[in-house]
């Protein structure tokens, strides 16, 4: 992810990564008591542009206020900063990784002072160009009534690390992870979409992190006038389904081959999931959706 020459921004000034470093005696470490995003840039025809920067970080600020935690960096510092480390390590296609962390501190109150870090490394696209074959988890989604979900808490990550580790293991690519009732709720970094008889079904906000992606892809949907429809279901409902792909900002939109060895029936490159994948490649290339239109014909 970085070499001796990578530059991170760190706590107000910008430093070499190798040389950044952190309080071991703090909250973030020891509790997992941090929030972060997950951010892409794109090399488009008007320069490196950050897709969804203010998304991603009014995400990140509402996060923060979820968990109580000092942090008062706005939306616009927070993008011009993103830009400079960009700048500063020559990255266009990159994937940004800012991270809030509190300490020092030890106890279980709330945290007393906040660190930005803001990470970036080369991501180049395409690497998830097969279609991926998923399981469902026997781990939950974290419990809405345990932890406040739409926030992105390190923490959560590690029911992440377990599902998806469950799923490597058992020799799929990637795991579906149910809410505590049995619905189907995202994958372990990514949220989901089916396709069935012409409608986008996607799982209504409760017990997932509500992605961008996922509301870019809604918001496409809306645009090609695809129907669209957020609400429970199961994954009996879902397997065998015409189509399905996971969408997130790393993931982008990629197409699922099959849950639990049941393939996905519709041939992928004629399904609306191939569209809204489509359109969503253009859109972060900072095209826009009229242009896209245009294209289809
Ligand atoms: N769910 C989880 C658990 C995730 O980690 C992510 C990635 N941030 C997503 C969904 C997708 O969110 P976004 O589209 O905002 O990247």
């Amino acid at each position: 992810y970085f070499n001796e020459n990578t530059i991170m921004y760190f706590n107000g000034s910008f430093v070499k990564a190798a040389e950044a470093n952190i309080n071991l005696y703090g909250q973030s470490l020891h509790y997992g008591y941090a929030v972060f995003e997950g951010i892409k840039s794109y090399q488009t025809d008007n320069g490196t542009k950050i897709f969804k920067a203010k998304e991603h970080y009014d995400r990140l600020r509402r996060s923060a206020e979820l968990m109580h935690m000092p942090f008062d960096y706005t939306t616009e510092e927070l993008t011009a900063l993103s830009y400079e480390v960009l700048e500063r390590n020559g990255f266009t296609n990159a994937y940004l990784r800012p991270l809030v962390i509190c300490s020092p501190n030890m106890s279980l109150s709330k945290g007393k002072e906040s660190y930005l870090a803001i990470e970036a490394w080369e991501w180049s696209n395409g690497y998830l160009a097969n279609k991926m074959r998923i399981m469902t988890s026997s781990f939950q989604r974290p419990n809405p009534k345990a932890f406040k979900v739409e926030a992105k808490v390190s923490g959560h990550y590690v029911n992440s690390i377990l599902a998806c580790q469950e799923a490597k293991d058992a020799g799929y690519d990637e795991a579906l992870v149910l809410d505590a009732n049995g619905f189907v709720a995202e994958s372990s970094g990514a949220n989901v979409f089916f396709e069935k008889g012409g409608t986008l079904y996607t799982p209504a906000k409760g017990s997932i992190l509500p992605g961008i992606t996922r509301a870019t892809v809604l918001d496409i949907c809306k645009e090609l006038e695809i129907p669209t429809e957020e609400r429970f279901f199961t994954p009996d409902e879902m397997r065998g389904a015409d189509a399905a792909f996971f969408c997130g900002t790393a993931a982008e939109v990629v197409a699922l081959y099959s849950l639990d060895d049941v393939p996905f029936t519709k041939n992928w490159d004629t399904s609306l999931s191939a569209t809204v994948q489509k359109a969503y490649q253009n859109l972060v290339l900072g095209k826009t959706l009229e242009e896209f239109k245009l294209q289809l014909g």
